[in-house]
C-alpha cells in the first residue's frame, strides 16, 4: 500500500507540474490515467485531444499486459521467460519471435558488460530469499552456497540465425527479467506513442519506477520530473528535480528500500550480487539512470546499484547514459551531464 501511495504522489507531481505548465487557456490541459499492469502502478500523462490520449492510454495498458503474460512473466504459464524456464535441465530450445529475440540480445549484451553484476540467470537465487512471497527471509546457507556455481549468464545460449533466433539454458537456472521488465514496458509505451506523434504532442508514462518522457509540452518547455527519495519516510517524498529537454528521455531507479525485510538491525533488499547471492553491499542506497533505451536504463540501474559509483562510471559512458547515486551517507552524486539539470530537494542530503 505504501508502495502505491509513493508511485500515486510521483504521478500527482508530474501532473500537477504538467499543469501549471499549460496554464494558458488556449493550451488543452494534459489528459492522466492511473492503471495496473506487471504488478505495478501504471500512470500516463498525455498532451493530446482527449480521444487520442484514451486511446494511446488503453493501447498502453494493452501492451503491457501482453508483454506480461505473453513474454515476461515467470508466473503466466504460457508466458515465453515460464516456457524457457520449463526446459531448465531438460536441454529444449525455445524460438524467439523479433520481439524478444531483441530482449535477449540487449539483456545478455547488459550482463557481458557489467560483467555479471545485473545477470537475468539468478531466479532461483531470488527465490531463496522469498522476495516474491509474502514472507522474505535469510536463505538456508547450503542451498545458496550450492546454487551460486549454477547460475550464470553464460549459461543462457542465444543464437541469432538469418531466418530465426532461439534461446536454451546450459544449466538448471530460472530466468528472472524482473531488472529489466518494467524498463521494457516503457520501450513498448513508446512504440505506441510513435504512430501518434502528430497528434500527441507529449507524454509522460511511468510504469513503477520507470519512466518514458516523450515529445514536447505545447509550450516547448522541459519537463520538471521528481526522482524518488529513498528514504521518504524521513519526511520528503522527492530528492530531487530533474529539468528534461532531451528526448525521448528513458529513466529508472532502482533502490534498496523497494523489498526489504529487517532481521538484527540488518536490512536485507532485493538487489542481489550475482557473486555472493547476498544482497549488494556497494554502498548506495538508490541509483537513477538516465538514457535513451527503457531495457538498457533500467538494466543499467540494477547494474549500477551492484557495483557502486566507481565501476559504474565507465558502463554508464559505454551506454552514454547518466546517473544519480545516492550513498549510505546520504551523499548524491550526479555524473557530468547531470550537473546542469538536476536539483536537490529533499532535506538531510548533501552533494
Ligand atoms: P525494481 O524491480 O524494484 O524496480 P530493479 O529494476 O532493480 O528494481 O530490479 C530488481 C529485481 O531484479 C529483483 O526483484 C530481482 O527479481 C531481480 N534482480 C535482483 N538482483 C539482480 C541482479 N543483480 N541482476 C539481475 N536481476 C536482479
Ligand atoms: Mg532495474
Amino acid at each position: 500500500m505504501k508502495k502505491i501511495m509513493k508511485y500515486a504522489a510521483i504521478f500527482l507531481f508530474i501532473t500537477v507540474s504538467a499543469q501549471l505548465c499549460s496554464g494558458c487557456a488556449d493550451r488543452p490541459a494534459p489528459y492522466s490515467d492511473t492503471g495496473y499492469a506487471m504488478g505495478t502502478i501504471v500512470n500516463s500523462t498525455i498532451y493530446a485531444n482527449k480521444n487520442v490520449s484514451e486511446k494511446i492510454s488503453e493501447d498502453i495498458m494493452e501492451e503491457l499486459n501482453d508483454l506480461e503474460n505473453n513474454y515476461l512473466s515467470w508466473r503466466a504459464g504460457d508466458s515465453l521467460i515460464s516456457r524457457i524456464n520449463k526446459t531448465s535441465g531438460n536441454g529444449g530450445i525455445v524460438t524467439l519471435d523479433d520481439r524478444a529475440s531483441l530482449f535477449f540480445r540487449k539483456t545478455l549484451e547488459l550482463a557481458e558488460k557489467s560483467g555479471g553484476a545485473f545477470d537475468p540467470s539468478i531466479g532461483k537465487i531470488i527465490d531463496l530469499w522469498g522476495f516474491y512471497d509474502n514472507d522474505p527471509h535469510l536463505p538456508d546457507q547450503t542451498q545458496l552456497k550450492d546454487l551460486l556455481p549454477k547460475c550464470g549468464y553464460k549459461y543462457i545460449n542465444y543464437k541469432d540465425s538469418k531466418n530465426s533466433a532461439s534461446v536454451s539454458l546450459s544449466s538448471d537456472i530460472k530466468l528472472d527479467f524482473g531488472a529489466v521488465g518494467k524498463g521494457i514496458g516503457c520501450d513498448i509505451a513508446y512504440d505506441v506513442l510513435k504512430p501518434y506523434r502528430s497528434g500527441a504532442f507529449g507524454a509522460v508514462i511511468s510504469v513503477g519506477g520507470s519512466i518514458l518522457i516523450y515529445g514536447n509540452k505545447p509550450d516547448n518547455s522541459p519537463w520538471d520530473i521528481a526522482v524518488a527519495n529513498p528514504r521518504s519516510s524521513d519526511g520528503d517524498d522527492y530528492l530531487g528535480m530533474l529539468n528534461i529537454k532531451d528526448i525521448p528521455c528513458f529513466i529508472s531507479t532502482s533502490g534498496d528500500y523497494e523489498k526489504y525485510f529487517e532481521k538484527d538491525g540488518v536490512r536485507y533488499h532485493h538487489i542481489i550480487d550475482p557473486k555472493t547471492g547476498y544482497p549488494s553491499d556497494s554502498g548506495l542506497i538508490s541509483v537513477t539512470v538516465l538514457c535513451d533505451n527503457g531495457l538498457i536504463s533500467d538494466g543499467l540501474s540494477t547494474a549500477c546499484f551492484v557495483l557502486g559509483i566507481k565501476r559504474s562510471v565507465p558502463l554508464l559512458s559505454e551506454y552514454n547514459a547518466e546517473a544519480i547515486f545516492v550513498d549510505t551517507d546520504k551523499k548524491v552524486t550526479v555524473t557530468e551531464g547531470l550537473k546542469d539539470i538536476f536539483t536537490l530537494k529533499a532535506s538531510g542530503y548533501k552533494k
